[in-house]
């Protein structure tokens, strides 16, 4: 019963914008679920935070895609227990790998992946290293503070519309600017 409450209220909140994303994408650890997966093993049962599955769920219903960047250095833990929770098929891009970068690489493939670009992408990440590289690429990026819930939703989905706003007269210059520069396309 709860669980239903919080997806409504997701959607409530999602209906409240008139320009959505067309791609969520999560980190993973400290955001979609409480803990360093690398820390765990196969055989245990993951849970996400709270809010986690309805605001997945939610996002899906109302039709925009997600997917995952996540620098996790054992992305068979990882992809195991997305696997367990049932969640595996509703992301239409999984990156999950170890990089030096931080995560840029992982957008070039989404990107690469789906043909979304940077601009009509918003993303929930638990550290800032990532927000800062990730949002210099053009992708509206929130910082987490304890795991992707309703609050954070409503922020990246007020954020992402002022960005689309603020940029709209200017959008095809800025297009072609970040797609030059930060893509390898
Ligand atoms: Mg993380």
């Amino acid at each position: 019963m709860g669980d239903d409450k919080v997806k409504k209220e997701a959607m409530e909140i999602l209906g409240m914008f008139q320009v959505l994303p067309r791609l969520v994408v999560f980190d993973l650890d400290y955001t979609l679920w409480p803990f360093y997966c690398e820390c765990l093993s196969k055989q245990q049962m993951p849970s996400l935070y709270p809010h986690g599955k309805d605001i997945l769920y939610a996002l899906k219903d109302k039709g925009v895609n997600i997917a995952i960047a996540s620098r996790s250095p054992t992305p068979d833990i990882a992809n195991t227990f997305l696997d367990k929770l049932g969640l595996s098929s509703l992301f239409v891009a999984k990156e999950i790998f170890s990089s030096w970068t931080h995560k840029t690489e992982h957008f070039q493939k989404i990107n690469r992946r789906t043909g979304v670009p940077y601009k009509e992408m918003l993303f929930f990440d638990d550290e800032d290293r990532n927000i800062e590289a990730v949002s210099k690429m053009g992708v509206t990026s929130v910082l987490v503070d304890d795991g992707v819930n309703l609050e954070a939703l409503r922020q990246g989905l007020s954020e992402f519309a002022q960005n689309s706003s603020s940029s709209s007269g200017k959008k095809n210059k800025e297009k072609r600017l970040t797609d030059s520069s930060q893509s390898e396309c």
